[in-house]
This record gives structure tokens, C-alpha cells and sequence, in this order.
């Protein structure tokens, strides 16, 4: 049998590319590594140009997609910035009976960060197939197994989350929450975030679309590539309609925002919790220091200003469940230099309890930025803690 490779020679900028990068060698190799034999013919499909560096291999009843990397790395998006569009292509294409690869073209630069691999652990665990991968990086890479050892890479790689082309992953005890951003060059990252996820979580996942102003949608391949996966449930959000519903649910202390999760997990690194090192993200919550009650009532700021102060990940910290309870019913509280206080008429029972659960006696430095400890003197304004100790474990 004949395998039939199909690809289009126009790059969008660049007319001929693929005639160019396409050798015989190459060709035959793809062929074989997709087919197990060399046997093929060629069509130039010369309608558009090529989208997603994408070739075709019609065999055996088979339609592969192979989507080839750049020959020349140049940039952290740019060296990746084709495999979204090839993997919509891919979702949107009716055969029943396909397979998406990826195959590694010889390449000037380090297609191996930190930063990439991540973003092939990121393929391979949506399902793509690397056909020439260990040629290039011997060590080989592994799919997620679960989406807790997802959320660890994502959240603690400074790497991969630095600037602002981050998207943010945490669960609860029902969902897995992914936070997105919808524009740039991460609009895309999202998507494969989604699609590597769905494959390996039990529970309904919240795609949020984090936009600055206005609402941006994910493009139109990306959100039927969604719909086509299944179990994700899109919910677009920006600064501007947070701020509104902000204002309207404060007061009650209603507001629960996504942004703000975002913030802390963008300052904080994953779901922990700062008193007891709990990580079971199902437990963990995002405790705000100056509650958005009490920035709500304040009246020396704009409504514009209050929102602000309500997100900020410097107005917060994780703790769990029962840390966080306590926090906000007054049982513990923390001076300036971060020490925590209880009450000093505590039952002696209580005060057991507190200790034998609470391993720091203070907060890190990490969490004591000095715009933390402006929320912590707000807090600490509102009420007397003159008849508070430090907690001694
Ligand atoms: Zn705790």
C-alpha cells in the first residue's frame, strides 16, 4: 500500500517553505516513522498556505496529522507558537480514524527548556505522539499521570510561570479550576492547558478567561476544540465585570473571584498552607488579610481602588480549612512582624488544639512583602488584639 502525503507548500509569510524544509529525507523518515514503511506519494496542496506547520498521511484507513517544529528557535512562543493551530486542525477534521504526531525538524537552538519541557510534557500528555524525539533530547519526556503532579510543574516552575504569559491551574474538592489569559501569545497555551488536563482528571474542569478590559474570547478553533473534548465549561471574565459585580456584592461578602486566585497563586506558587504545610488543594483556601467586607465598608477610597485592594495577591495568603476558619473568627492573628497571636484567655483545651496542628510559629518571608504587611495593618486596625500572646509551639 501507498501512504499519500499531503502538505502546502506556502508558509504565510514565505512562499515555497515547505518545498524548501520538505527533503526526501525528511519526507521518507516521517513516512516511515508514521507507516512503518516508505512507500509514498506526494500531493502539493497549493488552495491556502500551510497553517500549524502541518503534513498530512493518509494509510491504512489512517489520516495522521504531523505537525513539524521551527528549524530555528528563536523565541520561547515563537518556537512553539504553530502546535495550537495544528492540534485545532486536528479536532476539527471529521475522520474518525486519525492521529496527531509531532516530529522534530533539524533545528538550530535549544528546543529543550525548561520552558519546552514543560509545554511537550504539556503535548504529550494530551495525546500527541513525538516521532523523533529521543533523536534530540535522549532523556525522553513523560505525560502528566495526574493533575496534582500537573499543578506542582505549572505552579512552582518560575520558568514557566515568569512574565505575564501565565495561565494558573488549582483544584477543589468537585472541579479543577484553570486560569487563563485570552490574549497574546498564552491565548492558545490555554487551550492545550484544557486539552492535557481533560485527559487526565476525574472531575469537570473551569476553563476562566482572564481578560484585561473587555472581553476576549478564545478564538473560534480554540473554543470548538473545547466543545469538541468535552467536561470544560468556559467562563469568560475580565477586570471590568469583576469590578462591577465587586461592587454590588462586597458589602455581603459574596464576592468570590477568580482573579484573585489567580493573583495568589501567581504570587504564592501552589496551594499550601502557610501554618501547617498542608498541600491537599481540596482543603486550601485563599485567605484574604484585609477582608473585602471591611474594604468594602472603608471610606477613604474609590470604588476603583477597592477592587483593586479585594484582588491583589499581596492582600492574602493560602491556609486551610481549618486555619483559615480560625483566621477569620479572630482564634489566631498575626502582629507585624508576622508572629501569630491568640487570645490569651484561650481554653487551655483550644489552645492545645492550635498547636498541636500549627507548625510555623510565623509567616516567611515570602508572604511578608511589605505591601502584605500594609493589608495585615489594616486588618489589624479594625480591631484589638491587646489581649493577644504569641503562640508558642
Ligand atoms: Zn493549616
Amino acid at each position: 500500500m501507498t501512504a499519500i502525503i499531503t502538505y502546502r507548500p506556502d508558509a504565510q509569510k514565505t512562499p515555497g517553505l515547505y518545498d524548501r524544509i520538505l527533503t526526501y529525507k525528511i519526507l521518507r523518515d516521517i513516512c516511515i516513522r508514521v507507516t512503518g514503511q516508505d512507500d509514498f506519494n506526494i500531493i502539493r496542496d497549493t488552495s491556502t498556505y500551510n497553517k500549524g506547520r502541518l503534513i498530512t498521511i493518509e494509510y491504512g484507513g489512517i489520516k495522521s496529522f504531523v505537525s513539524l517544529s521551527e528549524v530555528s528557535v528563536e523565541g520561547r512562543n515563537q518556537s512553539v507558537q504553530s502546535i495550537p493551530t495544528a492540534i485545532n486542525l486536528y479536532y476539527a477534521d471529521s475522520n474518525p480514524n486519525k492521529a496527531l504526531y509531532y516530529y522534530f525538524m533539524p533545528h538550530k537552538g535549544n528546543y529543550f527548556t525548561d520552558y519546552h519541557l514543560f509545554y511537550f510534557r504539556l503535548l504529550k500528555t494530551a495525546g500527541v505522539i513525538f516521532l523523533n524525539l529521543l533523536d534530540y533530547y535522549p532523556a525522553g519526556i513523560n505525560a502528566f499521570e495526574n493533575v496534582d503532579e500537573l499543578i506542582d510543574e505549572r505552579n512552582d516552575n518560575r520558568e514557566t510561570n515568569s512574565s505575564n504569559n501565565s495561565s494558573f491551574i488549582s483544584k477543589t474538592s468537585d472541579k479543577v479550576q484553570i486560569y487563563a489569559k485570552t490574549y497574546g501569545a498564552s491565548k492558545y497555551e490555554s487551550t492545550l492547558l484544557a486539552i492535557a488536563v481533560a485527559a487526565i482528571t476525574d472531575r469537570p474542569i473551569d476553563l476562566y478567561n482572564i481578560c484585561e478590559q473587555d472581553l476576549t474570547r478564545l478564538p473560534q478553533s480554540s473554543l470548538n476544540t473545547i466543545n469538541a473534548i468535552g467536561n470544560i465549561q468556559i467562563h469568560d471574565t475580565s477586570i471590568t465585570l469583576e469590578k462591577r459585580i465587586f461592587i454590588n456584592q462586597a458589602k455581603n461578602n459574596e464576592f468570590r473571584s477568580p482573579i484573585y486566585q489567580r493573583n495568589l497563586l501567581q504570587r504564592l506558587g501552589r496551594k499550601h498552607c502557610a501554618l501547617c504545610g498542608c498541600e491537599i488543594p481540596e482543603i486550601i483556601q485563599g485567605a484574604h488579610v484585609w477582608g473585602v467586607a471591611e474594604i468594602a465598608r472603608d471610606d477613604h477610597f474609590s470604588d476603583d481602588i477597592k477592587f483593586n485592594h479585594a484582588i491583589s495577591g499581596e492582600n492574602g495568603l493560602w491556609l486551610c480549612q481549618n486555619h483559615h476558619k480560625l483566621f477569620d473568627s479572630h482564634y489566631l492573628s498575626f502582629n507585624m512582624d508576622g508572629h501569630i497571636l491568640v487570645p490569651s484567655n484561650l481554653r487551655t483545651e483550644d489552645g492545645q488544639f492550635i498547636r498541636a496542628i500549627t507548625q510555623n510559629e510565623s509567616l516567611d518571608n515570602q508572604i511578608m512583602t511589605e505591601n502584605f504587611k500594609w493589608y495585615l495593618s489594616q486588618r489589624n486596625n479594625i480591631r484589638d488584639y491587646s489581649h493577644y500572646q504569641r503562640l508558642v509551639i
